[in-house]
């Protein structure tokens, strides 16, 4: 309501600028963008300047150009192209992605992998790979000989030259479970930076919390409820100045020869080749780093309800909710039932851990 009350304001606000002819800053209320492969969006509320909008796109748009692997150019396709020849210098983002990559693949022993790019493409995730008679399920042998390819131990950081290199040829780096995360973060600090004291922003899911909301109440998240309509929610998230991250299998999935194939999605278990099958078909992760809460929700997906968890209560300042195929749901040990965590759905229910 309150939020409504926001918008309405800041209308009123354009509408006033505009009759009056002022030299006022053009004031928006929301912007959104398909970038990353994903809707972004951005609300300010409060001095939501036009000129604060076009940074932040601009920045999440230069992240898109350096660190996609679809992105002709981009230090992620020249890294991966010069896998088993040659180090390739980075930026200094570029290199922090990558390096944290490296380090979310360590803690969660592999779970996370960010050489997961062979398979990605043999898969066909996210529908980007040209070849034809994609997407189709590929055979054991096919997954067999590209599985050497995914080890992160082979990834090559220099520090000191700020280099990257793929030991392997063949090998492909994807940051696709992480980049948006990242631009979450530089997002925010642009934010942050021109003294926003309120704002969300949201790239396709990937939310973070800027303050609490203008009443000095906590942000309102809503839980997705697997495999039902965008938008419906099973339980909210209470919480502020936070990132809140859902990774679901749900999400994306094979159609092959018109059959939905909702066991194939996109969280690929490393080690296996194959799209992750731990019973888990959501994990939600709140830390206040958007970049991590990215990278843990795919690394939490993969290792499942058991280990994802322990991973999870590992990690200072990391909470968690997980939803199980049985419908059970497991809250981290910070988060209160009810007071953190509002159930809405009957049909699931909290589980002790
Ligand atoms: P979404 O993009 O739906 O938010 P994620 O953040 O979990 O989901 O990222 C999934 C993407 O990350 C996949 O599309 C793929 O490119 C890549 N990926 C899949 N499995 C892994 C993994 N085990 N480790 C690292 N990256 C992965
Ligand atoms: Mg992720």
């Amino acid at each position: 309501m309150r939020n409504k009350l926001i918008f309405l304001t800041l209308t009123a606000i354009i509408l006033i600028t505009s009759c009056r002819r002022t030299e006022a800053p053009e004031i928006r209320p929301a912007m959104a963008d398909f970038i990353l492969n994903t809707v972004c969006v951005i609300i300010l509320y409060d001095r939501g300047e036009a000129h604060i909008y076009e940074e932040i796109f601009a920045r999440i748009r230069e992240i898109e150009s350096r660190m996609s692997a679809f992105i002709e150019g981009s230090y992620i396709a020249r890294i991966n192209r010069a896998a088993g020849i040659e180090p390739v210098r980075v930026p200094p983002d570029v290199f922090f992605v990558v390096e944290r990559a490296v380090q979310v693949a360590e803690l969660s022993n592999g779970a996370f992998d960010p050489t997961v790019g062979p398979i990605v493409a043999l898969w066909d995730i996210g529908g980007r790979n040209p070849r034809p008679g994609l997407p189709r399920i590929p055979s054991q042998e096919e997954i067999d000989k590209l599985l050497p390819l995914v080890n992160w131990r082979n990834v090559e950081l220099n520090r000191e030259n700020q280099t990257i290199f793929l030991t392997e040829p063949g090998m492909a780096l994807d940051l696709g479970a992480i980049a948006k995360g990242y631009a979450a973060d530089e997002a925010a600090a642009i934010i942050r930076n021109a003294r926003i004291p309120q704002a969300i922003v949201d790239l396709g899911g990937n939310t973070l919390l800027v303050g609490l909301k203008a009443d000095r109440t906590p942000w309102r998240v809503g839980v997705q409820t697997p495999f039902a309509e965008r938008g419906v929610y099973l339980g909210v998230v209470e919480t502020w100045e936070t990132s809140v991250v859902t990774s679901g299998g749900y999400e994306q999935f094979i159609i092959y020869n018109g059959v939905h194939y909702y066991q194939y999605h996109h969280l690929i278990c490393p080690t296996l080749g194959r799209p992750a099958q731990t019973g888990l078909i959501s994990a939600t992760i709140i830390t206040g780093v958007s970049m991590d809460a990215d990278a843990f929700s795919t690394a939490i997906f993969v290792l499942g309800h058991e280990k994802g968890m322990e991973l999870v209560e590992s990690m200072e300042g990391m909470e968690a909710i997980f939803i199980l195929e049985d419908r059970r749901i497991f809250l981290s040990s910070g988060l209160a039932e009810g007071v953190d965590f509002i159930l809405v759905n009957d049909d699931f229910r909290i589980a002790g851990n």
